[in-house]
């Protein structure tokens, strides 16, 4: 992707060129990369009406078709894989390790979503345990709701997309996808992907732009039966309050906890803590941001960290040996400034990092504050961890559930029983006993509780959320 490069917009299986475009940057190297349509209304209405005989060419197709589409999606993004990662690297500046990472997910969530589509059944209703019931037959079978509205964020723009579309055509839906702006390069690879791969015309939709109008139109028109959204809290409640009685999900954010109660190698234990804290520039929902440590494990498990940490390379997302590069903009990096300077203003102490060069952040590690510092109870979103001591269990409990978010948790520990009193405890949608909050597969339940969101993805999960359960009654 050496040249800039003109995009268009995907509407009815066709690329089309908008009335107004947008100069896309890379976020490390300030350059110019390609000039990408800010679809308007209409744009977006095309979409719309396009979605709309999408669906019915869906709801046409046997379950084996809609999974063949998929299987076939997955195969062409291994074989494009390499195309993928560097668009990673160019639009949001993830390190190539990382970039591969999430593309070798997507393949995988688009094998999953192909195996899914062969699997969406109903029950059989058991009438006569009721008086009335007697003499009749019952089953469910789930059908597809039609037009899904798809909204996703900068820091998986593959994977997540994957999350949004690979469920919605199991199920037999069509899409309108709107990317966010920074990351519009992989969701349009992915339209040519599955055009590619035979999905028929008006099944997706791609309209890049500006979130605040896009979106809008999309989650207050009646043609949409359900917005899946993944992004921030703010734009998420503005959503749902706009959204009627459509389906809703919301994956949002978290300040992610991990407690560290005890571990048979503590080394392990610290590499694991890092990496889920620094990856990607803790640009990710279920970043590790705060690490309780058992009291007697504090000093050794800092003093590794901070050595650990040094050891992260900071860089060019484009080289091969760099773990950690640029925020998504400046004024991502101007914000983590302040939240700095009111740490230490506060008396907390930055013992590792604390330093911003251009957009990059460096990792940093702060101890010594209290849980009222925005890097303790906002999302920081950036690579930054808090490092605080406890006594007992309930106390550490009581630090994690002491937020706002419940997305996930980690726990590591070598007693059973603590274990189970946790994972009881923690409020959140996911619990990792022995490992960090930063762990998912795509296909498990994936969500949270607070202000974490509402709803479930991993692809059998959302297929519920995308399909409506319907009831058959006979009388016999
Ligand atoms: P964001 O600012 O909320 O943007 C997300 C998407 O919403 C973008 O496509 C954005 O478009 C669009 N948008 C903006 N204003 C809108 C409006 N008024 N109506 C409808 N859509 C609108 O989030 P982000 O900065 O891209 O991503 C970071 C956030 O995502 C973090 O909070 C992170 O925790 C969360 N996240 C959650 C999960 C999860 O699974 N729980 C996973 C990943 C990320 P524009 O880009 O054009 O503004």
């Amino acid at each position: 992707m050496k040249k800039q490069l003109k995009k268009k917009l995907y509407i009815d299986g066709r690329w089309q060129e908008a009335k107004d475009y947008y100069e896309l940057k890379s976020p490390f190297s300030g350059d110019v990369i390609a000039s990408v349509p800010l679809a308007d209304e209409r744009e977006v209405e095309d979409a719309l009406e396009s979605a709309q005989s999408g669906s019915e060419k869906m709801k046409q197709l046997t379950s084996l078709e809609r999974s063949d589409i998929l299987e076939r999606a997955s195969r062409i993004f291994e074989e494009r894989s390499e195309e993928a990662v560097e668009i990673l690297a160019m639009e949001c500046a993830k390190p190539l390790k990382a970039a591969r990472a999430e593309i070798a997910r997507t393949i995988e969530t688009y094998k999953f979503a192909s195996e899914e589509a062969k699997r969406i059944n109903g029950e059989t209703i058991p009438m006569d345990a009721a008086k009335s019931g007697k003499g009749r037959f019952a089953f469910t079978i789930r059908e597809p709701l039609g037009v899904i509205a798809a909204i996703t964020p900068f820091n998986f723009p593959f994977n997540l997309v994957a999350h949004k579309l690979g469920p919605a055509f199991a199920a037999g839906n069509s899409v309108v996808l709107k990317p966010a702006n920074q990351t519009p390069l992989s969701a349009l690879l992915t339209a040519e992907i599955f055009e590619q791969a035979g999905l028929p015309g008006g099944a997706l939709n791609v309209v890049t732009g500006r979130g605040s109008v896009i979106g809008d139109q999309l989650v207050k028109d009646s043609r949409v039966k359900m917005v899946t959204f993944t992004g921030s809290v703010e734009v998420g409640l503005g959503i749902k309050e706009k959204a009627g009685l459509k389906k809703v999900t919301l994956e949002l954010g978290s300040n992610s906890a991990v407690i560290v109660d005890g571990a048979e190698d503590m080394n392990a234990v610290v590499d694991r803590c890092v990496e889920g804290a620094y990856s990607f520039a803790g640009q990710v929902c279920i970043s590790v941001q705060r690490i309780y440590v058992q009291e007697i494990l504090y000093d050794s498990f800092v003093h590794q960290f901070v050595e650990r940490t040094k050891q992260l390379v900071i860089g060019d997302p484009l080289s091969e040996g760099t773990d950690l590069s640029a925020m998504i903009n400046q004024g991502e990096a101007d914000r983590i400034e302040e939240w700095f300077k009111e740490a230490t203003e506060a008396g907390a102490h930055i013992l590792y990092g604390g330093k911003r060069e251009d957009a990059i952040i460096h990792p940093t590690v702060i101890t010594g504050g209290s849980s009222a510092l925005s890097l303790n109870c906002k999302e920081a979103f950036a690579p930054i961890v808090t490092i605080t001591p406890y006594g007992s269990l309930d106390e550490a409990i009581g630090l994690v559930n002491d937020s706002e978010y419940g997305l996930q948790a980690g726990i590591y520990t070598t007693s059973v029983h603590k274990a189970f009193d946790a994972l009881h405890r923690l409020q959140v949608g996911g619990v990792m006993i022995n490992d960090i909050p930063t762990f998912r597969v795509d296909h498990m339940p994936y969500g949270g509780v607070k202000n974490s969101g509402t709803g479930r993805e991993g692809i059998k999960y959302s297929v519920e959320e995308m399909t409506e359960l319907k009831l058959v009654t006979f009388k016999l």
